[in-house]
């Protein structure tokens, strides 16, 4: 079996491996330019949330390659909701069955990705080299543009050299209205082993989602679909914000199963009555 996989940036690598293993899709990379649903660089606006996206990407994939499945991913990078001083990234995948009606969704997440800019007119050189190295050069990429965004002046991806990285800080820096230029980390799965690396765990989550039937109505893409908290101290029973119960149900009967955490209990080290 053929499945599309709609993406620019060389995702069959770590897409391709579980899908085949545990599926025995096959995936075909069609030509489709999936710059059109957003850019991390900000030329094109993300036309709705990734979780979203995801889908109308395959879409697009199965549609240019003439396939009734299909598969894409899409990575999210923002503050973490309860962290706001971590970068958290997630990172959806989704496959799309329209023989059997079916889309099932998956997605990884992680806090070691090296999602960060920083604005500079190129005069501390120290601070732009510390800068390139926390990214990761020259096993991740950069992307440069100027600080305010001027017609015509496309961002610079895809740098991996200091002197490349030199020379067009100078350029978009001169090209901004405030002198100075953005710096951040190329996002492009193919320009960032860390973020492929979650894609591949996204993947391996999706092929397993999609391997499991509902116990109901048999339909693939039985698995979790949300976490109740509350375990019970071992203590004294209060409640904690430790996962008690995983809900795992069925995308298309609507089968719910409640499984309790083992062990039951939490450690009174996380307790708010025991360790306020
Ligand atoms: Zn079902
Ligand atoms: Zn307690």
């Amino acid at each position: 079996m053929v499945a599309s996989l709609a993406t620019r940036h060389g995702k069959r690598v770590a897409l391709g491996p579980p899908l085949r293993r545990h599926l025995g899709l096959r995936l075909r990379v069609p030509e489709v330019d999936t710059d059109a649903l957003g850019t991390f660089t900000g030329e094109i606006e993300r036309p709705g949330p990734a979780e979203q996206v995801v889908v109308a990407k395959a879409r697009l994939g199965m549609a240019a390659a003439g396939c009734a499945v299909g598969v894409a991913s899409e990575g999210s990078f923002g503050p973490h909701p309860s962290l706001p001083w971590c970068s958290l990234q997630v990172e959806y995948v989704a496959l799309v069955d329209d023989r059997l009606g079916l889309v099932v969704r998956e997605r990884a997440t992680s806090l070691a990705s090296n999602h960060a800019e920083l604005l500079t007119d190129g005069r501390d050189r120290g601070e732009l080299l510390q800068f390139a190295r926390r990214t990761g050069l020259p096993g991740h990429a950069v992307t440069v543009a100027p600080a305010v965004p001027v017609p015509g002046a496309a961002p610079v991806k895809g740098i991996v050299r200091v002197p490349a990285l030199l020379a067009a800080v100078a350029a978009a820096a001169t090209a901004s209205p405030d002198g100075r230029a953005r710096v951040a980390a190329d996002l492009r799965a193919h320009h960032n082993p860390r973020r492929m690396a979650v894609i591949a765990e996204a993947g391996r989550r999706l092929a397993r989602r999609v391997a499991t039937p509902c116990p109901d109505c048999a339909t693939p893409g039985f698995g979790l679909v949300a976490t109740h908290p509350g375990l019970p101290c071992a203590a004294c029973g209060t409640p904690t914000d430790l996962v008690a119960e995983r809900v795992s149900g069925c995308g298309s009967c609507g089968y719910r199963r409640v499984e309790p955490v083992r062990p039951g209990a939490a450690d009174p080290g996380v307790c708010p009555h025991c360790n306020p």
